[in-house]
């Protein structure tokens, strides 16, 4: 048993939440605040261009968060990430969310 991680929703995650039906909002943030330290490890990173980020799944919909203690520590030097900080290590940011494959045009626009 391990504890679960706080979560921090980036602004980019809040507008995307928008676009979700009211109804599987609350779902999805109770899921995120589930997630524990032995689950982050577990979820994979992407390939690629978004290869700091990894992708979580809830029902149809796919989330990119990311894990501070490993973002810092991997992406640091290759990414100019401003949320993490060497401070407050563990703690989950989520980026976006979105049904497939809305998910990574709105990527795409946001970070390129
Ligand atoms: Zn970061």
């Amino acid at each position: 048993m391990s504890s679960t991680l706080p979560v921090f929703q980036s602004e980019s995650f809040i507008m995307s939440l928008r676009s979700i039906p009211r109804s599987h909002r609350e779902d999805i943030t109770l899921n995120l605040k589930r997630i524990d330290k032995e689950d982050i490890r577990r979820i994979r990173y992407l390939k690629g261009e978004f290869k700091h980020l990894k992708k979580y799944r809830i029902g149809d919909y796919r989330i990119f968060l990311s894990y501070c203690a490993e973002c810092y520590n991997k992406f640091r030097k290759k990414i100019n990430c401003n949320i993490c900080d060497e401070n407050f290590m563990e703690r989950i940011v989520v980026h976006s969310i979105d049904k497939r494959p809305k998910l990574y045009k709105k990527m795409k626009r946001r970070y390129t």
